[in-house]
This record gives C-alpha cells, structure tokens and sequence, in this order.
C-alpha cells in the first residue's frame, strides 16, 4: 500500500515585479520609481514553498508556465525550496506576472496578468495515490479548482481552500471542501456576512474554518469548537505573503498528524517570521527559525474579534 503522506498544491505562480514608488500614480499619471526587484509570487506557488520549508512532508505542486524567461526562475525558486514541480507548459500563453507599486506610506497597487495561471484545467490533476491534502485557492480557474476538489474528496484526499482572492464559490466546490482559510475580508465575501466572525462562519455550516487576523492572529471553529491564536510579536516590515505562508505551514503540520491547535500555532509563528522580511517566498522562513520562536518568542495579545 502507498503512504500517503504528500501535501499536493495547485495553483498559481507569477513572478512579481516590484518597484518603490513616492506615491501610487493616478490615471494617466507617470511617477519615477526607484529599486526596481523581481521576486517569485503567485499564492500557489508561495504555499508550495511555505509547506515546504515547513518540513516533515513531501510537497509537489500542480502549476502553469508559459514559454517565456519568466518560466525558469519561478521553477528555480520551487525546486531550491524542496518542491516537486508538476508543470504543464502552455507554449501560447505568457508566464503569469504581477506588476507591484509599493508607495512610501505602505500603500500599494497590483496589477495580476495571469497568463498561463489561467489556462489550468480539472483534467490536469496528477494521480493522488500518494497524496494526503490538496491545497489551493483561487488564483486558478473556478471550474478547475472546483473539479480538483471533487475529484480529490472521492480518492480519500483532505481538501483545503484558501479561498483568496475572494469571489462567491459555487455550493458544489464549498461542499467539497474539508479544511477553509481565509482572512476577515473573504469571509465576508464568501459568506455574504459582514457582522461578527462568529455569525459569519456559522452562515458557512463548514466543520473546519480558519480565519486569519492580520497582527491580531487567527482563529478557527473546528467541530463547533473555537481555537484562538496569537501572533509573535515581531518587528514587521512587509507583510506580503503572510497569508500563504501561514496556509503552507498549517497545511505541513496537518499533514504531519498534529491537531488543529498545534497547527495554528506553527502557522503562526511561520507567518509572523515572514512578515520581518521582503519578497513572497523569500520571506517565507525555514523550520529552524520557526521552532527557534514557538520555543523562545513572545506571543502577542490574543485576538478579541470573536469577544
Ligand atoms: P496577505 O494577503 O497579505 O498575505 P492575509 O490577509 O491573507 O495576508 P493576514 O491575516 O494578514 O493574511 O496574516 C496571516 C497571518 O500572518 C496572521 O494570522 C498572523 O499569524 C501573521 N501576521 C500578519 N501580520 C502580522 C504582523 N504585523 N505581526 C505578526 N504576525 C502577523
């Protein structure tokens, strides 16, 4: 009998670029910009490397890329980090790409061309015998998450949604998802309530939803239970790719057998170590950093949303 041990993710990958801008440009406005950097991105692509660097599983990922240069250095950034890359090459489409203005006063404006991203397909799944949890999120075609989902669920496979960016999911994809994560915005979106957390996850009747709270943690109702997680205290300075490293780690640590709680904790602690540093997988950490601050951080105040 196969083990079945592999964390699965697909989903997106795009390689960003990101430029320091005074200000954000307003139409038709031209602004010079300053230390221009590419780093590889995507959600798909930095929860790969998120549940990577975790460590204690195997993880491969589902991804697109077009016949581009764009192509090498997103396979580079997944292949330094561990990752078994399952790559469909989409010879007439662009790699996907994100172009990032990041203002001095931390504001910023994306602009997503999602290219070959967009062009996965249901049928593109690789065979699950080995696969414990599928990850993904919503970078990718609604119809080809929605058939992974289902096609997953029947093979025994736990299924995991980080529903972001947030668009309203068709009741077959929602009712094929064991495990959903989001942030307090998607939950609203999703849900179609804005008032308390509490009220808008008991709207979703999901057995497991875990929601982030930015520098206030997250929270999960597991089984009509409620689990509260602090952040680390840490000195932030960009909190991009927080979000997926936080799915990475959880993800990691559910597949490796823990319990939900300890989950949240080591997904937090990974999050809050990436907010300390720039770039999406670049400032996703490595296990040892991470098991340095579960053993000697400080936990920031727990989160009051749900009081
Ligand atoms: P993004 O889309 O920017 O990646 P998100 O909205 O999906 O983020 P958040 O809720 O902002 O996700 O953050 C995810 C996790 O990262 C939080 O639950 C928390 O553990 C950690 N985190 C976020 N911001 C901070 C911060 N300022 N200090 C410490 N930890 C943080």
């Amino acid at each position: 009998m196969t083990l079945r041990n592999t964390v699965l993710v697909a989903g997106s990958a795009n390689l960003d670029f990101v430029v320091r801008v005074p200000h954000i440009p307003a139409p038709g406005e031209t602004v010079l910009g300053s230390n221009f950097l590419t780093f590889p991105g995507g959600k798909g692509a930095n929860q790969a490397v998120a549940c990577a660097r975790a460590g204690g599983v195997p993880t491969r990922m589902l991804l697109a890329l077009g016949a581009d240069d764009f192509a090498a250095p997103l396979e580079q950034s997944l292949r330094q980090a561990g990752v078994d890359a399952r790559v469909v090459r989409i010879a007439d489409a662009a790699t996907g790409v994100a172009f990032i203005c990041l203002a001095a006063d931390a504001e910023n404006a994306i602009t997503v061309a999602p290219g070959a991203n967009a062009r996965l397909q249901a049928d593109d799944l690789p065979d699950l015998s080995d696969t414990s949890h599928l990850l993904m999120q919503l970078e990718s075609p609604l119809e080809a998450v929605t058939g992974w989902a289902l096609v997953a669920r029947n093979a025994g496979v736990r299924t995991v949604l980080n529903a972001a960016p947030a668009r309203s999911l068709p009741a077959e994809l929602l009712a094929a998802i064991d495990v959903l994560v989001v942030n307090e915005g998607e939950l609203a979106v999703i849900s179609g309530e804005s008032g308390p957390i509490a009220t808008a996850v008991e709207r979703l009747g999901k057995a497991n939803v875990v929601v982030t709270l930015g520098a206030h943690g997250s929270c999960a109702h597991i089984d009509g239970e409620w689990l509260v997680q602090s952040a680390f205290a840490v000195d932030a300075v960009d909190t991009t790719g927080a979000g997926d490293t936080f799915c990475g780690a959880l993800v990691a640590a559910l597949a490796q057998g823990h319990g939900f709680a300890v989950a949240l904790r080591r997904a937090s602690a990974a999050a809050s170590l990436a907010c300390t540093r720039m770039g999406a997988q670049a400032g996703v950490p490595q296990a040892v950093e991470v098991e340095e601050l579960l053993a000697n951080g400080r936990e920031s105040s727990s989160p009051d949303e749900l009081r």
